[in-house]
């Protein structure tokens, strides 16, 4: 792609996160013309709209580049038939169900040349990069991870995070893996406890234990039944203080002292990350958040809790 020409872009599974991220954060971006839409359900305006993604692909639309927006069940599909149309893709998180299956869309991208993005938008939070450096220059004792909201409030009527590979409480807690795998040092699953509603296919709760491979531990405890404030944490005990990195990593504090906070600009940068691969004609595909959630799955023993019904 030429420097300077608009990435032209289509768009894939209009729901929740389209219109509260992608679609404002598209339209100040000068970088990208928005020309498509393929939803089922629902259209964008001003844009060529289509029913699926196939039908998009095979229309007479210029695009050079695909945002995938819809659950992580129906992602490798529709990426396998964009990159063997010779598009871009831009993953939503997760950036599939399972790790092989993203491993074959890596492979895809090589052989046909164009970029792939798997798109973790945590780590575009505004104080991950100030926590980063911190821990870089110090020694860390212990670190762990709660993150705890309310799934009545983030994903109401969602019935697909629910089901096998809807991840449930992993939904939000990749997030948090995502950050702490850019921020802490390399760490392995070394046991899990995963809470399964009983009438569900995915977990409403998890105790993952995390070992460094010099030694540390990170604990991580996810819940999905947190109502009245919600804990997007990750606390690390230093050598150079108490870290606490908190609401989802937009604001970091050393033993109690607020030491960065800016706005939010996750989706712009994810965009801006984006097509700075694009046209430097590579990809960025980190899959440790994803390998974690697997390994929690692997080893980690299933416990019935009560029925939830939304
Ligand atoms: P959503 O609104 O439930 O789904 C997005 C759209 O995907 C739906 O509106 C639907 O559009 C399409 N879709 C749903 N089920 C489908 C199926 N079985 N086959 C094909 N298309 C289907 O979900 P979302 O909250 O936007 O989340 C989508 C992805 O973004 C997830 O991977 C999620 O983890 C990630 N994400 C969400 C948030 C958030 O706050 N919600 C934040 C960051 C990332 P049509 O019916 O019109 O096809």
């Amino acid at each position: 792609m030429s420097s300077s020409a608009p990435i032209r872009l289509g768009i894939v599974g209009v729901g929740k996160i389209v219109r509260d991220q992608h679609l404002p954060a598209l339209a100040k971006d000068k970088d990208y013309r928005l020309v498509a839409a393929a939803s089922r359900n629902a259209t964008v305006d001003g844009v060529a709209n289509f029913a699926t993604i196939e039908d998009m692909l095979a229309s007479d639309v210029q695009i050079d580049a695909v945002s995938l927006c819809q659950p992580p069940q129906v992602r490798h599909k529709a990426a396998r038939a964009a990159l063997l149309a010779g598009k871009h893709v831009f993953l939503e998180k997760p950036p599939g169900a399972t790790v092989s299956e993203v491993e074959d869309l890596k492979a895809i991208a090589a052989r046909q040349g164009v970029s792939l993005f798997a798109s973790w938008h945590s780590r575009y939070a505004a104080s991950v990069e100030a926590a980063r450096s911190f821990l870089a220059g110090t020694t860390i004792r212990s670190a762990a991870i709660d993150w705890k909201e309310d799934v009545r409030r983030w994903h109401p009527n969602q019935d697909w995070i629910w089901q096998a590979g809807g991840f449930g409480v992993f939904d939000p807690g990749i997030n948090a893996l995502s950050i702490a795998t850019h921020i802490l040092p390399p760490m392995f699953v070394t046991s899990a406890r995963l809470d399964f509603p009983e009438n569900r296919d995915a977990p409403i709760a998890a105790e993952i234990a995390f070992r460094a491979s010099s030694g540390q531990t990170v604990n991580a405890s996810f819940d999905w039944r947190q109502t009245g404030p919600q804990t997007w944490n990750i606390t690390a005990d230093t050598e150079a203080g108490a870290m606490l990195l908190s609401s989802g990593g937009a604001k970091l504090a050393i033993d109690g002292k607020v030491v960065h906070e800016a706005p939010d600009t996750e989706y712009p940068s994810l965009y801006r990350r984006f097509a700075e691969i694009v046209r430097a004609g590579k990809s960025d595909t980190d899959l440790a958040p994803l390998q974690h959630v697997a390994d929690a799955f692997m080893l980690g023993r299933r416990n019935v809790v009560e029925a939830f019904f939304d």
